[in-house]
């Protein structure tokens, strides 16, 4: 959820900005489950004993069902230590918990901001409601909340769109209640469009069927969610990069700098490891390559193709030096020169046998397939099989 607001906000101030997700891409409208009946379902939508047992969290709750399973963690391969009851839902995939949220979406009030305060608990929020009421009503405007304004001072109203309708025993009972208690129901307020946005941000939205299977993701677009409405935004605008399927492990911390220069970063495919920093504009990145004298071309492909991969990540022209001497088989350097140090990665080639062998490989790999290949996914390919 949060995730996908950050990137919004980014990426609008135009920053460019990599969002990296641990579960598998979603992308909207493509929410598998989301039109079928229960017959297309597994077990006419039941879920099975061994399913209760790998989500056994999920399933204290009343969602689990075959048709929303996707959205909810394994609870055997995801463990964590419950001393007390503590139903600890997670969601890895692209779009997180705001798959699954039940859209109940409520202001704090200006009571609630000093309520600590008053009772004597602890100290007062360091902002007022005062202060925050001007973002509420930049998100409600931009989700889209459907409630009703109801003048109420510990539940303030916001920018609604008009509310749901209370059902005929609902309308029934709010009359009971008020007659009888002089208490007050009203309408829960909800990040589902019960009419279309005012705002012209998200043409992918349409407003709500009321056919009560949001759970499964909503193939209109019509409850906010990152997948549906906050990450839509941020890809329009072109400074967004989204990966799935990568874990973040660690944030790498510059000691000197005193703060995050970037995150360490696992493939949960591949098990591959790679390191993103943000972009480092005291170090100049430069391209250095050497080979044998007899070489025709200059710079080599290979340093083309480096050269090429790091224009696009910082955003400049590399300079890449070729020198064309001797013997020498083949050596590549990367480099990140700065005022205080230079980082340095290089690759020698000891014979021109390595080279051979790798396309001896990448022949023997491409058996059986068909199209263009580049050598990095066989390499890829071959590292993950472990082969
Ligand atoms: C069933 C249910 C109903 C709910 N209903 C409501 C409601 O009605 N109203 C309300 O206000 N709130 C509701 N909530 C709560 C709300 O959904 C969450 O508070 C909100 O989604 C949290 O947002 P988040 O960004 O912190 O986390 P998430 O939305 O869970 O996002 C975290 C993301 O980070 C990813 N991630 C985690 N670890 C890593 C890692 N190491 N590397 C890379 N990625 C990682 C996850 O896969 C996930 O995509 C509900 C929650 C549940 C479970
Ligand atoms: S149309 Fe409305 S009720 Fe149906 S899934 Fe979408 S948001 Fe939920």
């Amino acid at each position: 959820m949060s995730g996908g607001w950050a990137a919004k906000e980014l990426t609008e101030k135009g920053l460019k900005t990599l969002v990296l997700e641990r579960g598998q891409m979603v992308r909207h409208p493509e929410y598998p489950t989301a039109l079928k009946d229960p017959w297309e379902l597994p077990y006419g939508n039941r879920i099975t004993q061994e399913t209760r047992k790998r989500k056994y969290v999920w399933s204290r709750t009343g969602y689990p069902t075959p048709a929303n399973e996707l959205w909810f963690t394994d609870d055997l391969d995801n463990p964590y230590i419950e001393e007390r009851p503590f139903d600890w839902l997670r969601a890895y995939h692209v779009g997180g918990r705001s798959m699954h949220w039940a859209r109940q979406s409520y202001r704090f009030s200006p009571m609630d901001f000093e309520a600590n305060a008053r009772e004597g608990v602890a100290i007062p929020w360091p902002v007022s409601y005062e202060e925050i009421a001007p973002w509420y009503d930049k998100v409600e405007t931009f989700a889209g909340i459907s409630g009703s304004i109801e003048g109420l001072p510990q539940l303030p109203d916001g920018k609604f769109l008009p509310p749901h309708d209370l059902n005929c025993v609902e309308i029934d009972f709010k009359k009971t209640l008020a007659d009888k208690l002089g208490r007050k129901l009203i309408i829960g307020r909800c990040a589902n469009l019960t009419a279309p946005l005012t705002h012209n941000e998200s043409p992918q939205r349409g407003t709500c069927q009321a056919r009560n299977m949001c759970i499964r993701g909503c193939p209109y677009g019509a409850y906010f969610s990152s997948v549906s409405a906050t990450l839509p935004s941020a890809e329009r605008t072109g400074n967004m990069t989204l990966l799935a399927d990568k874990i973040v492990y660690e944030v790498i911390y510059d000691n000197d700098k005193g703060r995050a220069s970037g995150v360490r970063v696992l493939d949960s495919n591949t098990g591959k490891q790679t390191d993103y920093f943000a972009k480092i504009d005291q170090y100049a990145p430069f391209i250095e390559e050497a080979h044998h004298s007899r070489k025709r071309d200059a710079p080599s492909g290979t340093a083309l193709r480096l050269g090429e991969f790091m224009k696009e990540r910082y955003e400049r022209d590399i300079p890449i030096s070729s020198t064309r001497a001797g013997y020498i088989p083949g050596t590549h350097r990367v480099g990140f020169d700065s005022e205080a140090d230079q980082v340095l990665l290089t690759h020698t080639a000891r014979s021109r046998q390595g080279f051979a062998s790798g396309a001896l490989l990448a022949a023997h790999w491409i058996i059986g397939r068909k199209g263009m290949f580049e050598f990095g996914e066989v390499v890829d390919e071959i590292v993950s099989d472990g082969s």
